[in-house]
């Protein structure tokens, strides 16, 4: 089972994507955190990377296409994998397509959280709060100004991949403004 998740930043990709990682065996694979991982070790991608982050903004396509391609190439990506916050821009959504051809590899379904703007923020502070509350570490891009940054960016780069995986016939919406359990009910729907 191969999966992409889209929607905007606080849609509940990377819940769903969790949840259903515990369902079908198969890891989720988040940029995000790659690349949140790769700042903290301070590795060349991480210093790159770290204030382009902080900012809200898109990390180059080059980076990201590259540590996709190495990490599907583990072995615990052979039964599949949910990408999630990848591709983020058309550009690496056609990197992506040869990438999966030229591994010999296809996606089974791109599926859509659909949000409702306004929502976000108020999930984003509650997102932060909660995290304060369990003694966790915020991250450094969860502050009302880089999430609306984020916002625009999603808005501008990433949901014209709406229109591109509907050409595609692979695109599925599920209504992520509906509770947790409900939206996992309607994506196992899909993949059934
Ligand atoms: P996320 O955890 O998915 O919200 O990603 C956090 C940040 O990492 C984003 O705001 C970007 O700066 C960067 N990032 C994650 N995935 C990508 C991607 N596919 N393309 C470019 N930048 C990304």
């Amino acid at each position: 089972m191969r999966l992409i998740f889209l929607g905007p930043p606080g849609a509940g990709k990377g819940t769903q994507a969790k949840l259903l990682t515990e369902r079908y065996g198969i890891p989720q694979l988040s940029t995000g955190d790659m690349l949140r991982a790769a700042v903290a070790q301070a590795t060349e991608v991480g210093k790159r990377a770290k204030a382009v982050m902080d900012a809200g903004q898109l990390v180059s396509d080059e980076i990201v296409n590259e540590i996709v391609s190495d990490r599907i190439d583990a072995p615990d990506c052979a039964k599949g994998f949910i990408l999630d916050g990848y591709p983020r821009t058309v550009p690496q959504a056609k990197a992506l397509d040869r990438m999966l051809e030229s591994k010999g590899l296809k996606l089974d379904a791109v599926i859509e959280l659909k949000v409702d703007e306004a929502a976000l923020v108020r999930r984003m502070e509650n997102r932060v709060a909660e995290t304060i509350a369990a003694g966790g570490t915020v991250r450094s891009d969860d502050n009302p100004e880089a999430f609306k940054r984020r916002l625009t960016e999603y808005r501008e780069k990433t949901a014209p991949l709406s229109e591109y995986y509907a050409g595609t016939g692979q695109l599925k919406a599920v209504d992520g403004m509906a509770d947790v359990d409900t939206v996992t009910a309607e994506i196992e729907k899909i993949l059934a």
